[in-house]
């Protein structure tokens, strides 16, 4: 096999749930088709690197500095649901059901892989809190230790805003990935959260 396929199946691989033979059977595939596919997918994924930016307020994917959500008028601007990432923003949005703000966090704490409040957007959503009209702050994260703990770190960082901190129903806590919920288990999620801090109201 020539160097340059053998690049381009190491570059596949490193894309994720993609494995050595999955990597290996695309690269030939692209190899047979003609050459404007392959034009076609490296414009794309250029492009997508380009223009596609953070959201300066929520910090999702947007390709402008305020994204669709955070513009729009018809959200409700008294709820903020905490997410992961851009993926379960998504997946809410799909579902419909979810009429206020988002903010995306970029992970959840993991001192042991390094990843600490100050990778995080915490900082940004305190910020939020201090100086936005949120009423109520929806913790969306999963069900893993590391979201647990960061469901508690934002709980009571908060604690000093008054603005109710609540969790997604046991449903969707319990160990289930938003991207694994269904739309029932995401209308159970939003409509039986529980209260974790109520607030100084
Ligand atoms: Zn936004």
């Amino acid at each position: 096999m020539t160097e340059a396929v053998i690049r381009l199946a190491a570059a596949l691989q490193k894309l994720p749930s993609v494995g050595e033979k999955s990597a290996w059977r695309m690269a030939l595939y692209l190899l047979e088709q003609d050459e404007s596919v392959s034009h076609e997918l490296a414009h794309a994924l250029i492009e997508a690197k380009q223009r596609v930016c953070r959201c300066s307020r929520c910090f999702t994917w947007s390709e402008t500095d305020i994204c669709a959500v955070c513009s729009s008028e018809n959200r409700d601007r008294t709820t903020l649901c905490v997410v992961e990432r851009p993926r379960d923003m998504w997946i809410l949005e799909q579902s419909g059901r979810y009429r206020g703000l988002y903010h995306v966090l970029g992970g959840v704490l993991s001192p042991m892989n390094g990843i600490t409040a100050d990778s995080l957007t915490v900082e940004q959503l305190r910020h939020r809190v201090a100086t936005e009209s949120i009423a109520e702050v929806i913790i969306g994260l999963g069900g893993s230790n590391e979201a647990e703990t960061t469901a508690h770190y934002i709980s009571r960082l908060l604690a000093e805003y008054p603005v109710t901190v609540s969790r997604f129903a046991r449903g969707l806590s319990a160990g289930m990935d938003l991207e694994y919920a269904d739309r029932f288990t995401l209308d159970q999620a939003l409509n039986e959260r529980r209260v974790i801090n109520g607030g100084y109201r």
